[in-house]
């Protein structure tokens, strides 16, 4: 089953999230990833364990992100299919638990309303969606 956290405050943002992972760990996962606030989007993804990505993420200052560990439903546990997802300009990262059952309808249209997917998921039509809306 995934595990999702969310962080805003006064703390280094990527500690708090990937520490937050690992207690997370005992509900079961085959990736994970976390996405932070420092001016843009920052996203970091792994296809192992949480330990392995703790070494890949800077402690760069960020106040607020997201993260997630991933039990597969659509796409194959892989680094590109971790979440989290992002809309086509980087501005929207999501993080999601569940299905989207109508996500292969979604994903045509918004393909050819011009956005680009990069996995395998169903999840990644929301930042798509959710980014469209927003515009
Ligand atoms: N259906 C989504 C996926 O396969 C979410 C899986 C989950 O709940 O971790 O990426």
């Amino acid at each position: 089953m995934c595990g999702i956290v969310g962080y805003i405050g006064y703390r280094e943002a990527s500690t708090v999230l990937l520490r937050s992972l690992q207690r997370l760990e005992y509900r079961g996962y085959d990736s994970c990833g976390i996405a932070i606030r420092n001016g843009g989007l920052e996203v970091y993804k792994d296809a192992g364990r949480v330990a392995q990505l703790v070494g890949s993420v800077p402690r760069d200052g960020a106040k607020s992100g997201i993260g997630h560990t991933r039990w597969a439903t659509h796409g194959e546990p892989s680094r590109i299919n971790a979440h989290p997802h992002t809309d086509t300009d980087g501005r929207v990262a999501v993080v999601h638990n569940g299905v989207v059952a109508n996500f292969q309808q979604l994903r045509e249209r918004l393909t050819v309303e011009g956005c680009s997917f990069c996995s395998e998921t169903d999840s990644e039509v929301i930042p798509h969606l959710f980014s469209r809306h927003y515009s």
